[in-house]
């Protein structure tokens, strides 16, 4: 069993990127409609470290009638789980793990008091060190479908919202077992940001048409994709040192409208941002691990992306400028929505973004 300190080290590395994980064997061949260098990659089920970047203690269960509890059935309903002296401990009583399953189609209300889960599948919660663990088990499908409505909107173009799943779609095969043995994947930007906060049918059927597009190159999946490239994408190799086939420099004006293709902010110039800018680089520079160290103490929304053109001290603070908004690697989710408003297939924007990749509808 993974301790909860390996956990909490891998989850320190807040970026959605391969590490060169080994990933579980591939299942065999599965008809998900997709190609099968695709589909054998494929699960039927995923399961999710949930609330991963939370140090949760105490967890709400809502469940539908006909809700099962450790395999039998329950009347309850709802259920208080908690985390107590090192033990968990489910409505007031001392228990090894708790397992919750929805009847077919039912679903489960999560709630941390601050945060609320809503999940088409299964749960098992365990005593961590010191938090609870909880694992979420779904169809495929429903996982796409809460990681594409987190990252977007029911009411963006279609054609968009298919490129996108099928990129997500594809991070799912080739990062599956990030967090084995406890999980396949967490739903942080670890792994991919997903919610669970409920999906519109529009969304669902975005991810059903994803499952026809396949996106290869070689044994390779493209799965990268970050919220504004700034201008022109990079490459793994560029920011990570991993040679991963499928992408190449993009040039991509399509997202210039963005409030995130040029950014600037103001931070406090304490000693401890003071000690991080003086091991930087002289700008400009693409640096991953600048923008990380950076957020870990000033925040997240302070350097929004790897690439820094200006740094500058001014008085008590520190200007800091650059383009883009993530690790700017695959594909461009601001440029990928405007040039679907502009008529572009999802296809056409796979392989826009993806040039050195392989694009193939199943029919
Ligand atoms: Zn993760
Ligand atoms: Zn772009």
């Amino acid at each position: 069993m993974m301790t909860v300190r390996c956990l909490l080290l891998l989850l320190g590395m807040v970026c959605a990127r391969t590490t060169g994980t080994a990933d579980a064997p591939p299942p065999a061949h599965r008809a998900h409609g997709n190609s099968p260098a695709v589909a054998s990659r494929l699960p039927d089920t995923v399961s999710a470290l949930l609330f991963a970047g939370f140090n949760v203690r105490r967890l709400t269960v809502n469940g539908p009638r006909g809700m099962c509890m450790n395999g039998g059935a329950d009347t309850a309903r709802v259920h208080t789980i908690a985390l107590a002296g090192g033990a968990l401990v489910v409505d007031g009583v001392k228990a090894s793990g708790c397992t919750l399953a929805p009847p077919a189609s039912g679903v489960l209300e999560l709630s941390t008091g601050r945060k609320r889960k809503r999940l088409s599948g299964s749960v098992t919660i365990s005593a961590g060190e010191d938090r609870l663990v909880i694992v979420g088990y779904m169809a495929l499908r429903d996982y796409l479908a809460a990681a594409l409505s987190t990252e977007a909107s029911g009411s963006d173009p279609m054609e968009f919202l298919v490129a996108l799943s099928a990129v997500q779609r594809n991070y799912v095969a080739s990062h599956r077992g990030r967090h084995a043995p406890l999980a396949d994947l967490c739903d942080v930007t670890h792994c991919q940001l997903a919610d669970f906060s409920g999906v519109s049918p529009r969304i669902q059927a975005a991810v059903a048409r994803a499952m026809s597009i396949s996106l290869t190159a070689g044994e390779g999946l493209p799965c990268y994709y970050s919220a504004a490239c700034g201008g022109s994408t990079l490459t793994p190799a560029q920011i990570w040192r991993t040679a991963e086939p499928g992408y190449s420099g993009v040039i991509c004006r399509h997202c210039r409208h963005s409030l995130r293709f040029r950014w600037e902010r103001t931070i406090e110039a304490t000693p401890e941002i003071e000690a991080i800018i003086r091991q930087a680089p002289s700008p400009p520079f693409i640096d991953d691990d600048f923008k990380i160290r950076l957020g870990r103490v000033a925040g997240f929304n302070k350097a929004l992306s790897n690439t820094i053109d200006r740094l500058e001290r001014r008085g008590r603070r520190y200007v800091i400028a650059g383009r883009g908004f993530g690790h700017r690697v695959g594909l461009c989710m601001e440029g990928a929505r405007e040039l679907a408003r502009h008529g572009r297939s999802a296809v056409d924007i796979l392989r826009f973004y993806f040039p050195l990749a392989r694009v193939q509808v199943q029919q």
